[in-house]
């Protein structure tokens, strides 16, 4: 498989702190590679370092582009979609506004009504909800927003970053058979970063492993949860 992202000894953090060292890892094209780690191992940052939102260091490929020369702006342009922490949505515009946002840096502007109806069919809570404002959403309908917003971009690469985050059981269970229906659908190659390390394993196809700032673990997603220090850090085996 062709590596879609191939970042080498990255390393990033917030004004004279450190938190990631020498990252090395790798996204295949339309593959899901799965970040996982304890609390504060710099799953977060390795995201944000991606997208060009805080300070880094060492080299970030993404297909022929080194994006560590490049603006926010110009690497969401290149198709990379942030779904973050918190999801990131406007509260005050409505379902039907949050979405067409997603595609603002768009030109292949006749596509894009299409490509809603394709979010409205992964998601069909967000039709019904169209035009009531996010910030009345449940946090569910944020997450399903959020997601369905960056395929608005028709990106050819997404950045999850704790999908699961406060929803129950049911609602993360729904919305992890979304995601690897849009998968399977989409030509979209995923870096997912989750607490919920079984849910991410069996999405994924590859993982990594952070421990403060370090991968000190990768590997095929299926030996990862075979893995003894991978059962009984992070899947409680
Ligand atoms: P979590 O699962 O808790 O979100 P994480 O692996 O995503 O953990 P990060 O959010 O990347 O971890 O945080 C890594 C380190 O960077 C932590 O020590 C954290 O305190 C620090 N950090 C994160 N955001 C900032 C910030 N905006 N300014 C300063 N330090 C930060």
């Amino acid at each position: 498989m062709t590596a879609l992202l191939q970042i080498k000894g990255l390393g990033a953090g917030y004004g004279r702190a450190d938190v990631l060292h020498a990252a090395d890892l790798a996204v295949a094209e339309g593959g899901v590679t799965a970040l996982l780690g304890a609390n504060g191992a710099g799953k977060t940052t390795t995201l944000r370092a991606i997208c060009g939102l805080i300070r880094r260091s060492g080299s970030i490929r993404f297909g022929g582009a080194a994006l560590e020369e490049l603006s926010t702006e110009d690497i969401a342009r290149l198709g990379i979609a942030h779904v973050p922490e918190g999801r990131g949505t406007f509260q005050r515009m409505t379902v039907a506004e949050n979405l067409n946002l997603g595609a603002m840096s768009r030109r292949d502007t006749g596509q894009i009504k299409a490509d809603m109806t394709k979010v409205y069919d992964y998601f069909p809570i967000l039709e019904e909800r169209r035009a009531q404002v996010a910030g009345l959403l449940s946090g569910g309908e944020q997450q399903m927003l959020a997601i369905g917003r960056a395929l608005m971009l028709r990106p050819r690469l997404i950045l999850l970053d704790e999908p699961s985050f406060g929803l129950a059981p049911l609602v993360v269970r729904n919305l992890f058979a979304i995601l690897t229906r849009v998968r399977r659908e989409e030509n979209v190659a995923m870096l997912i970063v989750e607490q919920n390390a079984a849910l991410a394993l069996a999405l994924a196809d590859v993982a990594y492993l952070l421990e403060t700032g370090r991968v000190v673990l990768s590997g095929a997603a299926g030996a990862f949860a075979q893995n003894e220090r991978v059962r009984s850090a992070y899947l409680g085996a």
